[in-house]
């Protein structure tokens, strides 16, 4: 029996980790102990994801949120080491790119523990991006890197790695096991919706956090939520303070953060996504939907090479031109970019081995 650590502690994680979790259990050969830093604390950031992906129960639950990026995994290294002195894991797992990624993969190298990372090699090659950081140094301590894409293969081995004593695996993408696998669970938010909408996210800090950036978006959220289609906003609880401390104005269908059921339901019945995350952008994707990306970057090239995905920045007439030239056009996946839904089986299977 292998015990292995798990440290998640944002959304996205809690969607990622549920399908391995799942498989962990399922190979019997695996003692997963789980650790929520609490980087994500509104039920409906978390709990809500625990309850509808059926997560085990973290065995550690950490309260640490808030205050600088400094401050946050400062705090969380500390908490994570104490943790693993006490249970003493063959292993941690991490998954993505947030400061939870990175502290939970500094403390177990830093106590000898071998680290496996999930969405390993991912590049921006934006390092304003806190996520390039958290994802680049994560990925140099880890000794199993298990990658999405065959483009994550290639930044790793243009980083080196191919000449490290480590593992690079392409696995395929663990989002969208769990889009496969909870398809069938959709379910609409409640309250009702406009008819024909297009569904928007946006809460990276890169746009959040930069006055001139986040107006231009809401601006456009604003013209194309009157001139062409409605606009369905689950807003993120920090983009909801940023736009009230800049005194901004968003009109457009907003509502609170949803479920991963409402989620894919959304993203089933939207005419178009329009995102700035990470996630959100594969996921439009797997559900057919074309996608315009309100960043100047993606990790996600194989999409814009693809001809699914289109990058827009934060300039508003190129986002209102992208959501005229793709509103309503439909993608297939023709060559299974993703892996089809065999991630979580081949991390799973890799880390019996070791
Ligand atoms: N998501 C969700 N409810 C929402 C917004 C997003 O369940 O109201 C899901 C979304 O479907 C995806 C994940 O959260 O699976 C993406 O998280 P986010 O956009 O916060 O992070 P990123 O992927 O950019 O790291």
């Amino acid at each position: 029996m292998k015990k292995i650590l798990t440290v998640i502690g944002a959304r996205p994680q809690f969607i990622k980790a549920s399908v391995v979790s799942r498989m962990a259990k399922l190979s019997g050969s695996i003692e997963e102990v789980i650790l929520h830093t609490g980087q994500h604390f509104d039920s409906n950031m978390s709990e809500i994801f625990f309850n509808q992906l059926s997560i085990p129960r973290p065995d550690i639950q950490l309260d640490i949120h808030g205050g600088s990026h400094g401050q946050m995994t400062g705090r969380m290294l500390a908490e994570i080491e104490q943790a693993l002195l006490k249970h003493k894991p063959d292993r941690v797992l991490v998954y993505g790119d947030t400061n939870s990624t990175l502290a939970g993969a500094l403390a177990a190298a830093k106590l000898h523990i071998p680290v496996a990372h999930v969405e390993a090699g991912l590049r921006s090659f934006n390092m304003q991006m806190p996520e390039e950081i958290n994802r680049i140094l994560t990925d140099q301590i880890s000794d199993l890197l298990f990658c999405p894409t065959n483009t994550a293969v290639n930044n790793l081995n243009n980083e080196g790695f191919a000449h490290r004593q480590v593992h690079v695996l392409q696995v395929g993408d663990v989002m969208q096991d769990s889009a496969l696998l909870f398809a069938k669970k959709a379910r609409a938010p409640t309250g009702g919706l406009p008819e024909g909408f297009i569904l928007a996210t946006l809460h990276r800090a890169e746009n959040t956090d930069n006055p001139e950036r986040l107006a231009a978006i809401v601006a456009a959220l604003n013209e194309i939520n009157t001139s062409f289609a409605p606009v369905v906003l689950p807003l993120h609880p920090r983009t909801r303070q940023m736009i009230a401390l800049q005194g901004l104005e968003l009109r457009v269908h907003m509502i609170s953060p949803v479920g991963y059921f409402e989620m894919i339901w959304l993203l089933d019945h939207c005419e178009l996504v329009l995102t700035d995350s990470g996630g959100v952008q594969k996921e439009a994707f797997f559900f057919g939907k074309a996608c315009v990306t309100m960043r100047d970057q993606t990790e996600w090239v194989e999409l814009i090479d693809f001809g699914a995905n289109e990058l827009v920045g934060a300039d508003k007439n190129k986002i209102i031109d992208g959501t005229i030239r793709n509103i309503g056009r439909n993608v297939k996946d023709t060559i299974q970019l993703y892996g089809g839904g065999m991630a979580a089986e081949r991390i799973v299977k890799q880390l019996c081995k070791g």
